[in-house]
């Protein structure tokens, strides 16, 4: 048994390099309250009948830990390996490198935010990014706020407060994260008048309910389902045409934010530029869904109407910041120049099947071992985020078996590695997903799953002492 003496004091353990090396990055209190903490935590570990061998160092080690631990970011990086490409508990969309340098780029700095360089006077923030919006959906105006539902919140404030919005049944929907379309109208002050059925709603309906108090006809994506069956949902172009015979303004909230026409896996998704050209007054969209940028909301179409968003005194409370200017005049810049394929987004729904199973077979190669079996086999990837919903991808997914963990266990303990790797279990088998891990981190998922072979040596010691 250990002699309770031997436990150093605080004063001898600050001679210790390693010591030292941490006061400098927490600070001498924190270092100081962490040794005793740690000191106290061995000392009665010891007294159970517990063994060290070298107690400055696990005391080290421990405090170590218990100041990482407390100084650790509440935002860190994860592995997305489930093969959802708009995760949005994952953050959806990451940005593309050049986005992200362009965030760094203008945030560390001052730059014209509100501040019109040829007059040098006062200028406006909500005119940032409006050219290239237009030019690349073919609006007149666009205005760009916090987040899509942002958006539809402010547009039916300024557009329709105090009158009615007609709404087909089959379009009442929950985005999802308590976004539910007839609670944000009435949260606008518009009133809702629901026409038609679940299933089925025509011009018809929407014709027979349009009077002196319609402000606007909404038209909602349906982003998280699909009704199938017996449905009929008028067009974009039916629906614009009744509302121009009544001087009544079409309204599409289309969510999903697809603006690049060629991508063969989202042929069924309506893009933003058809959607204005077949008469929508105004489109909504998000800016990290399909699109691949930050987080924003997206309105597009007539003058008038943004003009009349743009004054409403919600603006203020939704407007965006530098930095997502910053990141969205990248990525729209790269649909522009046909360059779509650095947005990480794009090139995650274009990567092919034999493309993903070529890279999981190189990670599989790597990472097998005596504890670890992993094999290549078919799958398939989904878009996710509320976009295109039912869209798959065909995939290769790379399955992992332990010989000692469970599925959910191992799936537990990729979700505790350095960076978090979060996986999926799919037929009780652990199954990592490469189309949404980035290519350049590979070799870090590689590292990580190497390190699930073997149990580590110093986890065995921290664990015997606690
Ligand atoms: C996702 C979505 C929203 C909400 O967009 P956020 O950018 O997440 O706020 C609103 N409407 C539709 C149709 C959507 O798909």
């Amino acid at each position: 048994m250990t002699d309770q003496r031997q436990i150093p004091s605080i004063d001898h353990l600050r001679q210790r390099p390693a010591v030292k090396a941490l006061e400098a990055r927490f600070g001498r209190p924190a270092v100081r309250d962490a040794l005793r903490q740690e000191a106290e935590r061995l000392r009665q570990a010891l007294a159970r009948g517990g063994t060290c061998r070298d107690i400055g160092k696990c005391i080290e080690d421990r405090a170590l830990m218990r100041l990482d631990a407390v100084s650790a970011f509440s935002l860190r990086t994860v592995l997305n390996a489930t093969g959802v490409v708009i995760h949005t508990n994952l953050g959806r969309a990451p940005l593309s490198a050049k986005a992200a340098a362009r965030v760094a780029e203008l945030a560390a700095g001052y730059c014209n935010l509100e501040y019109d360089l040829g007059a040098g006077s006062r200028g406006r923030r909500d005119v940032h990014a409006e050219r290239i919006i237009c030019r690349l959906t073919g609006a007149d105006a666009a205005c760009v706020v916090n987040n899509n539902a942002a958006a539809a919140l402010i547009a039916l404030a300024a557009l329709a407060a105090g009158r009615e919005v007609i709404v087909s049944r089959g379009e009442l929907v929950e985005i999802g994260g308590g976004f539910r379309v007839p609670d944000v109208l009435a949260q606008s002050g518009a009133v809702l008048r629901e026409v038609g059925t679940t299933n089925r709603t025509r011009v018809s309906d929407y014709a027979a309910a349009i009077t002196d108090r319609t402000a606007l006809i909404l038209r909602v994506h349906p982003s998280n389902f699909r009704i199938e069956g017996f449905t009929e949902r008028p067009s974009v172009r039916e629906l614009a045409a009744l509302g121009a015979r009544f001087s009544v303004p079409l309204v599409d909230d289309l969510g999903s934010g697809h603006v690049a026409a060629n991508a063969p896996a989202l042929r069924d998704e309506p893009t933003v530029q058809l959607t204005l050209q077949d008469g929508a007054a105004l489109v909504l969209f998000s800016g990290d869904k399909l699109l691949g940028g930050p987080q924003a909301g997206i309105m597009v179409g007539s003058r008038s109407l943004v003009e009349t968003i743009r004054r409403h005194p919600l603006m203020r409370a939704v407007r965006v910041d530098k930095m997502t200017y910053a990141a969205l005049e990248v990525t729209l810049q790269a649909y522009e120049s046909d360059r779509a394929h650095e947005i990480p987004v794009a090139g995650m729904i274009a990567a092919a099947a034999t493309a993903i199973g070529e890279r999981a077979e190189r990670l599989a190669a790597r990472v097998e071992s005596v504890d670890l079996s992993a094999t290549v086999i078919d799958g398939l990837s989904t878009i996710g985020g509320g976009s295109a919903p039912g869209a798959t991808l065909p995939t290769r997914l790379l399955q992992l078996r332990h010989a000692t963990l469970s599925a959910s266990r191992l799936e537990t303990r990729l979700r505790s590695l350095d960076p978090p790797v979060i996986a999926r279990i799919d037929d009780g088998h652990v199954v990592l997903d490469l189309r949404t891990v980035l290519p350049a981190q590979d070799d870090l998922l590689a590292s990580l799953l190497e390190s699930l072979r073997t149990t580590h040596k110093d986890t065995v010691s921290h664990e015997k002492l606690t």
